[in-house]
């Protein structure tokens, strides 16, 4: 078939050789493909002219795979196999979503690891059936640019983690894609705006999708966009308007428990509650079976006041953002509406009184991510003369396990990203020669708090006393978000390196309620710190001085060994408590005690040392 240049219905193709990219607004509900055509970023259309894709995979028992509103219509017909919302399991293992599972109507296989769904077509994972929906956005791409794009940028959820990003970035090269990065969902809205071009200041980006609603809070300074905190639901959006109009109308009659009327009302209640983001009224018919279809007439502020408790569940996420950002409502700068949901009028005017100032809404909510990634894209590619530097930025602190259980902070959340940090640590014990690390991602001081993202060993570590070997961890983020990890003895150059892919990840509740819990148990995790700190050295204490006395018990009198004696016992005794002040006085005792002792070994060494050796050797 010949290549074509199709272009966009009122727009001249274009005059210059351009390279082809697009951006993709990957969403649970529905999804977008966009590019900028002409200087300016387009949604593409199907060849129905619709802009939206639903984010819905039917698979049919003839291997036809369905996408879209083929895939919506016979949802009813066939739920096992129609997959919806898949976005809620990327990047997630069974445990994750037991929550969600009893709801999903489609069935998950049971196991551990990555979660996999049942169907005709066989057992598919969320990476697959997302790389459907990616699929037909390339293939529409493909049509309208007149040739395969040379690369995408996905948006994700700002808090999706290392697991999500990586399941989505799979997903990606799963449908022939390539990626040239992921970037955060409200990241892109603000680009759409252009508020990545010379603007400074705090932005708060408002997103109510279908089933979800987050809040992010921005701020941009000199290109760098920095997640100053997200929060919101990940049950609340637009569905659980239809929900609420839906249980009204379902008083006017019909059979509540029969799941094809439930489905019909459902349906309904979706046309009319988007009818009305336009106009003041309009018409539901209903045709419960075994009775007369009937009229009913709806205002919208009748559909207001049925969703308004829907609409102020927004509210206490908007709330804990700001508190969480450390921000007053006056410190926000602009309000940037994104989400199907927020064309509802009422939404809108909750969050001007809200926010006290006008949101902004001059782009369609439903495709400023695509259009925004679309301008990344395409500044990525190299189409745009300015340099765009955009950076996102870690959601979650990334660390290392150090001794008594404790995490050690190699990259705090919010550092732009990309980006390398390198810490040293050393051995613990004489002799050590292998050590090994534990990657950790979570903003809480002990281990057991954060998530446990991948372990490895490095080895051959040459034998050294305790404290002497040096060893390089570096933590590397590409702009991805995702994580490669290296550790190296410098001495000998010993390597171990891993690229940390974890089966399964957080989900967002899991990530904002680590993300809460650093706050609310703050003062507690500086005394389990301060706790864990004094056993760490207690027992530094305690192993050097067996080592010593292993070798030169005899360097010591009775009643000096009597005296060590006691305050070894003293501190045996107070590490097993859990009075931090007590173990760091019974290990001074320690060491005080241990005084004389580590003279004498230091004088013995040392005349072993010159022993045999002329007065010359010894120089200077
Ligand atoms: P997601 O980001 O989860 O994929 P979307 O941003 O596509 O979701 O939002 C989908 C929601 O927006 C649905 O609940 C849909 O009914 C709602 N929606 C779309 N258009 C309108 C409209 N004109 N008025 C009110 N709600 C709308
Ligand atoms: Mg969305």
């Amino acid at each position: 078939m010949a290549l074509m240049q199709i272009a966009e219905p009122g727009m001249a193709a274009d005059p210059h050789q351009r390279r082809l990219a697009i951006g993709i607004d990957l969403g649970t509900t529905h999804s977008l493909v966009a590019s900028v055509l002409s200087a300016v970023p387009t949604v593409m259309r199907d060849h129905e002219g619709k802009h939206l894709l639903p984010s819905v995979v039917r698979y049919l028992c003839d291997g036809d795979i369905h996408v879209g509103y083929p895939a919506v219509a016979a949802a009813g017909q066939d739920p096992h196999n129609t997959i919806a919302s898949v976005k809620r399991l990327m990047g997630r293992g069974h445990g994750d979503v037991q929550t969600l599972a009893g709801h999903l109507p489609y069935d998950l296989v049971p196991g551990e690891g990555m979660v996999r769904l049942r169907t005709v077509a066989g057992e598919k994972s969320p990476v697959e059936v997302s790389a459907e929906i990616l699929r037909v956005l390339k293939e529409r791409a493909v049509e309208t640019l007149g040739g395969e794009p040379e690369g995408v940028v996905i948006t994700v959820p700002a808090y999706f983690d290392e697991a999500q990003r990586q399941a989505t970035k799979d997903a990606a090269r799963l449908a022939g894609l390539n990626v040239l990065r992921l970037l955060a969902e409200p990241t892109a809205a603000a680009v759409a705006y252009g508020l990545d071009k010379g603007s400074e200041g705090i932005f708060a980006i408002y997103d109510l999708g279908g089933g979800t609603f987050d809040i992010s809070i921005l701020r941009l300074q000199a290109g760098v966009f920095e997640v100053l905190a997200t929060a919101g639901d990940s049950a609340l959006g637009g569905d659980d308007m239809d929900h609420a109009l839906a249980e009204w109308l379902m008083r006017e009659g019909g059979d509540a428990s029969d799941p094809l009327w439930r489905r019909q009302v459902l349906q309904q209640a979706r046309t009319a509650k988007e009818a009305l983001s336009a106009v003041d009224e309009t018409l539901i018919v209903l045709a419960p079976s075994g009775r007369a279809a009937h009229e009913i007439k709806l205002s919208r502020s009748q559909l207001e006041s049925l969703i308004q408790p829907v609409i102020q569940r927004t509210l206490p996420a908007c709330r804990r953002a700001l508190r969480d950002a450390g921000l007053k409502l006056d410190e926000i700068d602009g309000v940037v509406l994104v989400g199907g949901a927020t064309r509802v009028p009422a939404v809108r005017a909750l969050v001007e009184a809200s926010f006290q100032q006008a949101p902004l809404t001059d782009i369609d909510p439903d495709q400023v991510v695509a259009m925004g990634a679309a301008i990344q894209a395409d500044a990525l590619v190299g189409n745009q003369r300015e340099d765009l530097l955009l950076m996102d930025v870690l959601p979650l602190s990334l660390g290392l396990e150090t001794m008594g259980g404790l995490v050690e902070t190699i990259i705090p959340r919010n550092t732009p990203i990309p980006v390398a940090r390198a810490q040293e640590f050393t051995t613990f014990k004489d002799g050590q020669t292998a050590m090994s690390i534990h990657v950790l991602q979570g903003e809480r001081d002990l281990v057991q708090d954060c998530r446990s993202l991948a372990r490895f060993s490095l080895r051959g570590i040459p034998p050294m006393v305790a404290g002497a070997a040096r060893i390089l961890v570096t933590f590397q983020v590409d702009a991805d978000g995702l994580l490669a990890v290296r550790a190296e003895e410098m001495s000998t150059g010993g390597r171990s390196e891993v690229v940390v892919k974890p089966s399964f990840g957080l989900n967002d509740e899991e990530i904002a309620n680590m993300l809460q819990d650093s706050f609310t148990h703050g003062a507690e995790d500086v005394v389990k710190r301060r706790l864990s700190e004094a056993k760490v050295e207690g027992e530094r204490v305690r192993e050097a001085l067996i080592t010593a006395l292993a070798a030169d018990a005899d360097l010591l009198e009775p009643a000096e060994r009597a005296a060590l004696d006691k305050t070894n016992a003293a501190l045996i005794q107070a590490l097993s408590g859990t009075d931090a002040d007590a173990i760091t006085h019974a290990a001074e005792a320690v060491e005080a005690a241990a005084g004389p002792l580590v003279q004498r070994r230091m004088d013995s060494a040392l005349r072993r040392a010159i022993a045999g050796r002329s007065i010359d050797d010894l120089g200077d």
